[in-house]
């Protein structure tokens, strides 16, 4: 009997076990613990920055970046329609407003020769958020940014050790961030990092994930409002043992797109849209491996013939501004973005986490074939 192939399966076998056991045989099990700075050096090197500040999750990341770019009530931030609502939260919590982008079709980016348009004499950031396996075309986006003077945050959590035109995800903008949630491609449970080449940044960046202690200040002595953002010592210890493990964590992924790619390309003639294996500006990394159903009911037939089965499967994000909490709000009244809509409602992805077989990976391709066989 087959027992269920989850969505995403992790993989532990580096130094994830010696490193924790080092935590627990020094007491040190806190945000003080030295994993933490070796973690952070690991992700500075990697992201090619001066700083990294690891922090308790990706979205506590986004909180801190928007919160020391001084976005206030009032400004605008260009972000995707089509993301996870993590970029959004700090940016509506503040009174700003995000200014929604529609999607490239092929990357499911946002679509930099959208931006433009957008621009308004309020806009003080653009957000952006590579998704699923390639990244956003990074120097069209730049370049505007440069032009009008606005800020760039980007969100590279799917994307470690991808690159842009050969230059690292998580190098690019004033600050850029990682998730290192456990569907990543570096782990540590839960955890994440903000990436910036400014000290000034990267200051106000540490105060905010510490309470706004102020080094200048007598302690427990506070002059503005900061999170509770700490990585613990045992996060990060993880953290490092999974880093090291990188490149071979890729690789996997790689092979797993590729193959899944050859033996799925049966589902293009179903009017299936299977991910796009590179572009000029990157080979896909296959984060997650997505599949974009021809329309809803479709999409709906498949995955819950993949769940009989026991095979887990993830819907893609939904949009922001089909987000009820923002409509509730009276944000993104009347706005419609088609692209972005169709891959909300009709993409999803397959089991792709790093821990996936090649026997499990093997049920999965045997259970969409027999989805499409005959019957
Ligand atoms: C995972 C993810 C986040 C949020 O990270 P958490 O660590 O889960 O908070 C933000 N942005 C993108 C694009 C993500 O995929």
């Amino acid at each position: 009997m087959n027992g269920p192939v989850p969505v995403n399966s992790v993989s532990l076998h580096g130094n994830e076990q010696r490193y924790l056991e080092e935590c627990i045989r020094t007491g040190w099990i806190s945000s003080e613990g030295p994993f933490v700075a070796r973690f952070e050096a690991a992700i500075a090197e990697l992201s090619q920055r001066r700083f990294a500040i690891a922090v308790s999750s990706g979205t506590a990341a986004l909180d801190i970046a928007i919160s020391a770019l001084g976005i206030a009530a009032g400004d605008e931030v260009i972000m995707p329609a089509f993301t996870i609502i993590s970029p959004a939260m700090q940016v509506v919590r503040v009174g700003a407003v995000p200014v929604l982008i529609d999607s490239d079709p092929l990357t499911f980016n946002l679509d930099v020769a959208a931006i433009e348009a957008k621009i308004t004499p309020r806009t003080k950031a653009i957000v952006a958020v590579h998704l699923y396996g390639l990244p956003v075309d990074m120097d069209p986006l730049l370049a505007l940014a440069a032009k009008y003077k606005l800020k760039v945050i980007e969100d590279a959590a799917e994307m470690h050790g991808q690159t842009y035109k050969g230059r690292p995800c998580g190098s690019f903008g004033d600050i850029s961030i990682f998730s290192f949630y456990a569907n990543k491609h570096i782990s540590c449970g839960e955890g994440g990092m903000v990436m910036t080449n400014d000290p000034v940044l990267a200051a106000s960046c540490r105060k905010l994930r510490n309470l706004c202690f102020d080094p200048e200040l007598p302690r427990f002595v506070h002059r503005a409002l900061g999170w509770n953002y700490r990585l613990t010592n045992l996060q990060a210890a993880v953290g490092l043992a999974q880093a090291e493990q990188l490149t071979a964590t890729l690789e996997k992924k790689r092979a797993m797109g590729v193959y899944y790619r050859e033996r799925l390309a049966f589902l293009e003639d179903a009017g299936y849209q299977l991910p796009l294996a590179a572009n000029d500006h990157a080979e896909s990394c296959y984060w997650v491996f997505t599949l974009v159903a021809p329309n809803e009911r479709e999409k709906e037939r498949l995955v819950s013939i993949l769940h009989e089965k026991r095979i887990g499967t993830r819907p893609f994000f939904w949009c922001l501004h089909e987000q009820p909490v923002f409509q509730e709000m009276g944000l993104f009244a009347g706005e419609t973005y088609p692209v972005a809509e169709r891959l909300g409602r009709c993409g999803f992805y397959v089991p792709s986490g790093v821990g996936l077989t090649r026997d499990e990976q093997n049920r999965v391709i045997a259970c969409l074939r027999d989805a499409f066989s005959g019957s």
